[in-house]
């Protein structure tokens, strides 16, 4: 705001021409242009007053814009190096939002251990629309180009994946999808743009469970989407403005607040998560460690190509689901619960939550056995957390 850093051009630099940390605090919309005020003002109205009829003001009904929402609209844009930023009611509504992009007799090829929600919506929501999904093992590039059908219009890649942490080539499959006109999409929830910048790989949209590590409180449901493209960015407005699954202003504030520590809450959850699955690793008695960053991951060097950090989630398998289940019933620390990304740790267990609408043989096939646990490391002392885990994984047949 005050002009005190100069830019090569010797004048004062624009938000997107400084780092990442300072990007989270000064977007440009964070001091309310009215009063000075230090944080965006939640601005409760449904409505706006046409001060002059023949002018209508910049903002004129909630559901079409709201200056909170806008906001977070341009912080997330910034964020993720795009030109147009929507806030959704959720990460469910961002994703369904966008997905209407396709029309009836569309075809679409989507990550196979895609989130749980995703998976319903275009298995038992969007076929009835008469739009197809073919999941793929994204990993590999001739499974999807297999995939490919006269009617495919869009690649649906969620990078890592979930639970299974699987890494896609972003940008091996964003050029492939370009070259033959498809729109894709990357649901960047487990990097967060602090980690991982899909529009920098060529692809269109990225997409959030703001919910997740962007909130990062665990205490407001919100949902992100940025593009590039301008014609592109007008058709996504007319989405969401058209289906009107909005973010509110309260849960706009909450998650402009929770986003300002995004990347010291990244780092530390990300320091403790290595050392959680590499400590895994090195016992006798998990039966397999998915996390990016041990040397073993398959998709470690793709990773590392396109992400600057591994995450916060670690999944392990503890061999069976009386076992995961004790674990379950066992650790003090870690909320038991669907969810991730928060200040808390959050331990869920797959088969009977995220992906419990997954049929049982769909899942097995998939990775998502009944001895899965996936781990969201939070911001406690991570000895602590160990030793918690320890006590909880230990007397394997008490
Ligand atoms: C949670 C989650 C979603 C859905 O987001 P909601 O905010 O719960 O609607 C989508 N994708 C991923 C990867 C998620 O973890």
């Amino acid at each position: 705001m005050s002009g005190r850093e100069l830019s090569e051009r010797g004048g004062p630099k624009s938000p997107s021409e400084r780092r990442f940390a300072t990007k989270l605090l000064h977007f440009g919309g964070e001091i309310d242009a009215v009063t000075g005020a230090s944080s965006v003002p939640i601005h409760q109205a449904s409505t706006f007053h046409h001060h002059d009829i023949y002018n209508p003001p910049a903002f004129d009904y909630s559901r079409s814009g709201n200056p909170t929402r806008a906001a977070v609209e341009s912080a997330i844009a910034l964020l993720e190096g795009g030109t147009r930023g929507f806030a959704f009611a959720s990460g469910m509504a961002a994703i369904s939002s966008a997905l209407l992009l396709l029309s009836a007799g569309d075809h679409i090829i989507v990550t196979e251990d895609v989130y749980g929600g995703t998976y319903r919506l275009l298995t038992t929501i969007l076929t009835r629309m008469n739009i197809e999904t073919t999941f793929v093992d994204m990993t590999d590039l001739d499974a999807v180009r297999a995939a490919l059908k006269p009617n495919t219009a869009a690649v649906f890649m969620e990078t890592p994946s979930n639970p299974t942490l699987k890494i896609t080539d972003v940008a091996a499959v964003a050029a492939w999808a370009k070259e033959r006109g498809l729109l894709t999409m990357v649901d960047n929830t487990f990097m967060t743009p602090y980690h991982q910048r899909p529009l920098e790989l060529g692809v269109d949209i990225v997409l959030h469970s703001a919910t997740k590590f962007l909130g990062g409180h665990s205490d407001v449901l919100a949902g992100l989407a940025v593009t590039k493209d301008e014609a592109l960015g007008k058709r996504l407005y007319a989405l969401q403005n058209g289906l009107g699954a909005v973010l509110a202003p309260q849960e706009g504030w909450l998650l402009l607040r929770g986003m300002k520590t995004l990347q010291a809450r990244m780092e530390q959850s990300e320091r403790s998560a290595r050392r959680l699955a590499e400590w895994l690793a090195a016992r006798g008695d998990i039966a397999r460690v998915y996390y990016p960053g041990l040397p073993e991951h398959p998709g470690r060097d793709v990773h590392e190509r396109q992400s600057l950090g591994y995450g916060a989630v670690v999944s392990f398998d503890v061999g069976s689901g009386e076992r995961a289940k004790r674990v379950l019933s066992r650790v003090q620390l870690p909320l038991v619960a669907v969810s991730l990304g928060a200040v808390e740790s959050i331990l869920s267990y797959p088969a009977m939550m995220s992906h419990a609408a997954m049929p049982p043989e769909v899942r097995a096939e998939r990775g998502i056995g009944d001895g899965l646990l996936r781990y969201s490391v939070g911001l406690e002392h991570v000895d602590d957390l160990l030793e918690d885990l320890e006590q909880a994984l230990g007397g394997a047949d008490s």
